[in-house]
């Protein structure tokens, strides 16, 4: 048959997974955590199958979870999203923004892409007939470059795709960057998806800068994030999209035949271990003692760290040992070396090549060590 999606193949991330698997090694490519999520979380989930909550929920989702999300987000961003028909439960972060995509973008649109970009907007563009508009972030800041996204605005730009704490780089939005993207978007009618699944994970101090601070942005702004990054548990899938009304509305055209709702009893179980704040707010001081860990760890190597001030990544320069592009590299660490690790250049469509290689530190501490072991010994 003719292909949908020609230039794709399979995931870099179940490709590193399962050359991880082969070889035995220690797998920081594909970010999950390899720690379990906290036992009262599985309680109720548990208690909630148990009370008989296991037929389809409304179609947005249940609303006891939408209210905490409500909840969360007036508390955390000053925003007052109404439960009822401004937020709607997801199959993970990526079904969010499928279907926040397939509801605006029209055949012909253009969605610009902020490179390095998470592997699965373009697809998802060019599935709704659009074409995605590559504008590189800065070279090795990997900060927006304003002046090249205003000259990639064009009178088919239907939307922007924002990810802030970002995936690969780990670097976070400013609240001087959100203020930039405000006045370049008030003349147009441009939307913005913001892909905000590391919300949580901002180190250092700095703040995490969702879009929803800004009354103007979240106007016109799906706010995505997913309970698999904060809570542990990625294998579940389930996440949420924020949105005003008339955005909403279109969103649940598409998500009622697309996945039609979500899992009953995690969505209970979410919204009873959502009233304790407590796990997100530990969250940035979980990680940064991870990511300070794995850092120390490679000082003396000859590994380049990069600066990483959000998510669970860190990647690193390997100039200095290595002139393989960065998918052989990474092949080689995983067989070679016994630990796996992701290219940045899959977070560029047509591929582009630094010598930047991808760590997921979202592991056990023993976990982090042993690859810290292996990677001191050969580097
Ligand atoms: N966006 C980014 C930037 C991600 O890193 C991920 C997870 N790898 C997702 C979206 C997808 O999240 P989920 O697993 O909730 O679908
Ligand atoms: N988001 C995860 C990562 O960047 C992987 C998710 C996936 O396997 N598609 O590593």
């Amino acid at each position: 048959i003719t292909s949908r999606l020609p230039k794709v193949g399979t995931t870099i991330f179940t490709v590193m997974s399962a050359l991880a698997q082969q070889h035995n090694a220690v797998n920081l490519g594909q970010g999950f955590p390899d720690f379990d999520c906290d036992p009262r979380l599985l309680d109720a989930v548990n208690a909630a199958m148990r009370r008989g909550l296991n037929q389809y929920p409304p179609m947005a989702g249940v609303l006891p979870l939408r209210e905490a999300i409500a909840q969360k987000l007036a508390r955390l961003y000053g925003h007052a999203y109404d439960p009822v028909n401004e937020i709607t439960i997801t199959a993970g972060a990526t079904q969010a923004i499928l279907t926040a995509i397939l509801a605006i973008v029209h055949p012909g649109d253009e969605v610009i892409v902020l490179d390095p970009s998470y592997d699965s907007y373009e697809p998802n563009i060019e599935l709704a007939g659009g074409r995605a508009v590559h504008v590189p972030l800065t070279p090795r800041t990997f900060r927006p470059d304003f002046d090249r996204i205003a000259a990639a605005i064009g009178p088919r730009t239907r939307a922007i795709v924002i990810n802030t704490p970002h995936n690969p780089s780990a670097t976070v939005w400013s609240a001087d960057d959100m203020q930039r993207l405000a006045e370049l978007l008030r003349p147009t009618n441009i939307l913005v998806i913001a892909d905000e699944v590391y919300e949580h994970m901002v180190f250092d101090g700095a703040q995490h800068e969702s879009v929803s601070r800004s009354p103007e942005l979240a106007a016109r702004s799906f706010v995505v994030s997913s309970f698999g990054k904060t809570y542990h548990v990625t294998g579940w899938k389930v996440g949420y999209v924020a949105a005003p009304a008339p955005l909403m509305a279109e969103f649940r055209k598409v998500h009622q035949f697309n996945v039609f709702t979500v899992n009953t009893p995690v969505q209970h179980g979410l919204a009873d271990y959502m009233a304790d704040p407590t796990p997100y707010e530990q969250l940035p001081g979980f990680y940064q003692r991870k990511r300070d860990l794995f850092r120390d760890g490679l000082a003396s190597t000859r590994l380049k760290l990069l600066s990483t001030t959000g998510s669970y990544f860190q990647s690193v320069d390997y100039s200095e040992v290595s002139d393989l592009s960065e998918e052989a590299f990474c092949r080689w660490l995983t067989s070679e070396v016994g630990v796996a690790a992701i290219p940045l250049s899959a977070f560029y469509p047509g591929g582009f090549e630094q010598k930047l290689a991808r760590f997921c530190f979202a592991k056990k501490d023993e976990t982090l060590k042993l690859a810290l072991e292996r990677l001191n010994d050969r580097f």
